[in-house]
């Protein structure tokens, strides 16, 4: 007999999702309603001032795609992308090896830029590939690369786009809402992110964001936009200011719920609060783990505080020890992936797993399981 499924109490410290709230899941309670009711416009206009917010941006062709942080990803590409263009591709863990993916899918040239993973995205490399392909448009990397827990320098290298006449696409998956990213500021292009990881929402959505320059190039295209769902000029018929809403599919209206109460709280406690907490929390987190003899995986002036990779010691069974976390302690941390598949785990303290009591609860769980 199948009954209903009630899920264990988990304490989320992986690469996302993260911790979501009991108030933004009360929030996703509420009854449905209609995807045009008035109210729920109401709803959605708050929902773009709040990642205008977060994103810190003016930019009105901002907004959350009805489905997961690939989708936002896809978005991005799709639109700005088109046949033959070449497109600048830097990087250095798993994330920008899906972008390169994307950029093929849509009939251009990846120009790769490849950097160890743990590292940074090298800024002077990718000038160096701009000056052998002045012919790229468009350059993708991503801000904070999840797979290894490496922060890269989204401001110097959105300017070196827009220094040589390309467009940037920025991965902010899991930078938004854990470290400083200043959209207009650093005049970046397309930039998509995700509601699981610093936003700790529930997962499905990510909110994505285009400059001017952007919504210009989308709009001059010469070919069609190969995705029918993702096209943002029939996108923007539903979610666009000043237009009189157009069904264009039905909106994941209590997921929407969620992503307001979420960001909600973003702005109640500030972003330049919410990111002193992840470096706190970080910190106490290093500490801990060096303590114990453990050694990171990231060199410390580039280390996410939102993800810490760290060195699994010699001989010890990784499977084994993530597995007694989640059975003995119900706490979930993240595996290494790609290149680093046994070599590290990944400890996400992102948005309300970023907290002091989850760093004692981790350390001292680690404690016990690696004794
Ligand atoms: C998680 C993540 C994604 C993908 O998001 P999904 O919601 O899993 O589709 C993309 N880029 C980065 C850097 C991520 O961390």
């Amino acid at each position: 007999m199948i009954s209903s499924f009630i899920p264990p109490h988990r304490i989320l410290m992986g690469p996302g999702p993260s911790d979501v709230s009991q108030r933004v899941l009360d929030a996703l309670a509420r009854p449905t309603i209609g995807h045009l009711d008035p109210m729920f416009v109401e709803l959605m206009d708050e929902i773009k001032g709040l990642l205008q917010y977060a994103f810190q941006t003016e930019n009105a062709l901002t907004l959350p795609i009805s489905a997961p942080g690939s989708a936002g990803m896809e978005a991005c590409f799709v639109n700005l992308i088109s046949p033959g263009d070449k497109v600048i591709v830097a990087q250095n863990g798993v994330f920008g090896g899906r972008m390169k993916e994307n950029v093929e899918r849509c009939g251009a040239t990846a120009i790769m830029v490849e950097d160890n993973w743990g590292e940074a995205v090298n800024v002077d490399k990718v000038a160096l590939a701009f000056e052998q392909n002045p012919d790229a448009n468009t350059l993708a990397f991503v801000h904070a690369e999840t797979s290894t827990g490496a922060l890269s320098d989204a401001q110097a290298l959105c300017a070196l786009a827009s220094e040589n006449n390309a467009l940037s696409i920025v991965d902010a998956v899991t930078s938004l809402g854990g470290v400083a990213l200043k959209v207009d500021e650093w005049g970046a292009d397309a930039v998509y992110s995700g509601t699981q990881k610093c936003l700790s929402c529930v997962p499905g959505i990510s909110p994505v964001t285009f400059s001017h320059r952007a919504v210009d190039h989308i709009q001059n295209r010469k070919t069609r936009v190969q995705s029918w769902f993702l096209d943002m000029q029939l996108v923007m018929g539903y979610w666009g200011a000043n237009t009189k809403r157009a069904y264009h599919h039905t909106a994941p209206v209590n997921n929407l719920y969620a992503l307001h109460e979420s960001l909600l709280m973003l702005q109640n406690e500030g972003l330049e609060q919410a990111h002193l907490r992840h470096k706190r929390n970080h910190e106490a987190l290093v500490t801990g783990l060096e303590a114990m003899g453990l050694s990171m995986a990231v060199a410390a002036d580039v280390r996410l505080p939102q993800l810490n990779a760290v060195n699994i010691p010699e001989g010890v069974d990784d499977a084994a020890v993530r597995a007694r976390l989640l059975n003995e302690f119900d706490l979930e941390i993240g595996a290494g992936l790609g290149a680093l598949a046994g070599k590290t785990w990944r400890i996400g303290l992102m948005g309300e797993s970023s907290c002091e009591k989850n760093v004692e609860t981790c350390l001292s769980a680690l404690k016990t399981v690696l004794a």
